[in-house]
């Protein structure tokens, strides 16, 4: 039976690529009518350091991001990962069954350890085997994801085909990573080399889903790309990231392929092209931003609909977790 997990960290503003490449699609899966879990994981959050009162606020305000994307929390399982502690459970089990090198291959891990591994959490080194907690706990078998998160999610494929074969059982799915459209890696505003991140210490490499539209158009005026016109064809982009990147954008918000953005734009600068995208952009975020204000003025009310979404997600996932201590060996009580 067909079931999504995703999940998104709450550990700072939500960001345009965080729409494009989850949100908008979570909403739409939700939409076709497949079951739908998703999860603020603010267990994965604190893999970096987060102030406690603000980890709090985001965590808030992604759930109310999530609402004002189209996620209705009676239609999708909408909670946040520490209210359901099978997740911490099944993630050491995981632990006990991934192994190190695996780990130490994954290019987030490479990405945001840098030069200085040995600084940084246990938690963050672990955190693709939390990953896979927070999907095979569900038995989930579709994860969509941006283009960034494939890799975990191969893994995770990994430690279900170790699993099964270590305890000479079938019980864990293999999920698939469900990465679709033309947005599925927004790449930063300052640099086509990287991708935009809601952690990135420059906010100008950003928009976020609550910025204002004089901050959204003074962005992309800014966003750095090369001199010149848009091209007609595709070809044209090839050796352009940070054109390639504003195209795709405009093609993801407009629900357009970038072939027929081209079609109207092939020709034209950027100083006609970014007050365009600006515009279209302020257009689609705008009232998502305004909801999000909206439901931001009522705190506890989010905190139920999380405490609701979290009771419906242990439901599902304490099972699968006591069914796995007992295929390794852990005694029950009956
Ligand atoms: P952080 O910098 O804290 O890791 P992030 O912006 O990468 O933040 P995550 O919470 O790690 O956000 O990822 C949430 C979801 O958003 C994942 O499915 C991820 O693949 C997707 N995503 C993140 N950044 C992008 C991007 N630039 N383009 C498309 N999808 C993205
Ligand atoms: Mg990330």
């Amino acid at each position: 039976k067909p079931r999504i997990f995703s999940g998104i960290q709450p550990s700072g503003n939500l960001t345009l690529g965080n729409y494009l490449g989850a949100l908008k699609r979570f909403a739409q899966k939700q939409d076709e009518g497949i079951e739908t879990i998703y999860c603020l994981v603010d267990l994965h959050a604190i893999t970096v350091w987060q102030d406690p009162e603000d980890l709090k606020r985001q965590t808030r305000e992604a759930a109310a991001a999530f609402i004002a994307s189209g996620v209705d929390p009676t239609r999708s399982v909408l909670f946040n990962q520490s209210q359901v502690s099978a997740h911490a459970e099944m993630g050491w089990l995981l632990n006990c069954v991934a192994r190190m090198g695996w780990m130490n291959r994954m290019t987030q891990w490479k990405d945001k350890a840098g030069k200085s591994a040995e600084k940084q959490s246990l938690g963050l080194f672990a955190y693709p085997a939390l990953m896979a907690a927070d999907i095979l706990t569900y038995h989930a078998t579709m994860v969509p994801v941006g283009e960034d998160q494939k890799q975990h999610v191969e893994l995770t494929r990994d430690i279900a085909a170790k699993f099964n074969h270590d305890y000479k059982t079938d019980f864990f799915p293999s999920p698939e990573p469900l990465i679709e459209g033309v947005a599925t890696r927004v790449m930063s505003l300052r640099d086509g080399s990287k991708k935009m991140s809601k952690s990135d210490p420059s906010d100008a490499s950003r928009i976020n889903l609550t910025d204002d539209a004089d901050t959204i158009a003074k962005k992309f005026r800014k966003a750095v790309t090369d001199p010149a016109e848009l091209p007609f064809e595709m070809e044209g982009l090839e050796a352009r990231p940070e054109a390639r990147n504003l195209v795709n954008i405009y093609a993801a918000l407009a629900d357009m392929s970038p072939e027929a953005v081209l079609g109207e734009f092939g020709g034209k600068g950027f100083g006609t092209f970014k007050p365009a995208l600006a515009d279209l952009a302020v257009a689609k975020l705008e009232p998502i931003s305004r909801e999000m204000g909206r439901l931001m003025a009522d705190p506890a009310e989010i905190d139920r609909t999380l405490s609701e979404g979290a009771a419906r997600a242990r439901a599902i996932a304490q099972p699968i977790l006591e069914e796995t201590l007992d295929i390794m060996g852990m005694i029950r009580g009956r």
